[in-house]
């Protein structure tokens, strides 16, 4: 399937320069949908994971049917806030000033393999700070899933300790 023809690209959103990467144009197809969740099923059926973890928003979209498919858990991580149990943070530096993220604290147990799915990896910095908050709480993560990868942005670096995976990648 032409995922990438699928994917709208839409100039200057949020802000000049940046092209944004929508992926409602995949999700409103239902094969592209089914198509898309398959690929980064199959990416993890032969792996050893116990729970896939996925940043808000549309980490939520790509990470709980994956983790249906797979028979696997979900665990959300949001903005400072949202979830409403106890809970730990992780701030990370933006190009001006700071962003965090949160989980919930019995979330993930000491020893649990974890994946992390989201859609799209620009510098990395989001999903970085998701693998910090579930090593903090002693889990262990075992892969890194995006849909998409700006490769100009060097997000692997930034995620060189991890195994990355991607199914379109933008030069
Ligand atoms: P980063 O932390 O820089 O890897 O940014 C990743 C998050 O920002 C992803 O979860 C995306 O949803 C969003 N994002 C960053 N750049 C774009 C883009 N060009 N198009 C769509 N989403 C983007």
């Amino acid at each position: 399937m032409d995922l990438k023809g699928m994917i709208r690209e839409v100039q200057d959103f949020p802000k000049e320069g940046i092209s944004f990467k929508d992926i409602t144009t995949i999700l409103s197809d239902k094969d592209a949908l089914r198509y898309v969740i398959d690929q980064m099923a199959d990416q993890l059926e032969d792996m050893d994971i116990d729970v896939i973890v996925g940043p808000e928003a549309r980490g939520f979209i790509v990470g709980t049917p994956v983790a249906y498919k797979l028979g696997k858990a979900f665990v959300p991580i949001r903005k400072p806030g949202k979830l409403p149990a106890e809970t730990v943070k992780y701030e990370y530096e933006l190009e001006y000033g700071t962003d965090a993220l949160e989980i919930h604290k019995d979330a993930i147990k000491p020893g649990m393999k974890v994946a992390i799915l989201d859609d799209l990896l620009a510098t990395g910095g989001t999903v970085l700070a998701a693998a910090k908050l579930i090593e903090g709480l002693g889990g262990t993560v075992v892969s890194l899933n995006f849909l998409i990868e700006l490769s100009f942005l060097k997000g692997r670096e930034t995620l060189k300790d991890y195994n990355v995976k991607t199914l379109v990648s933008y030069d």
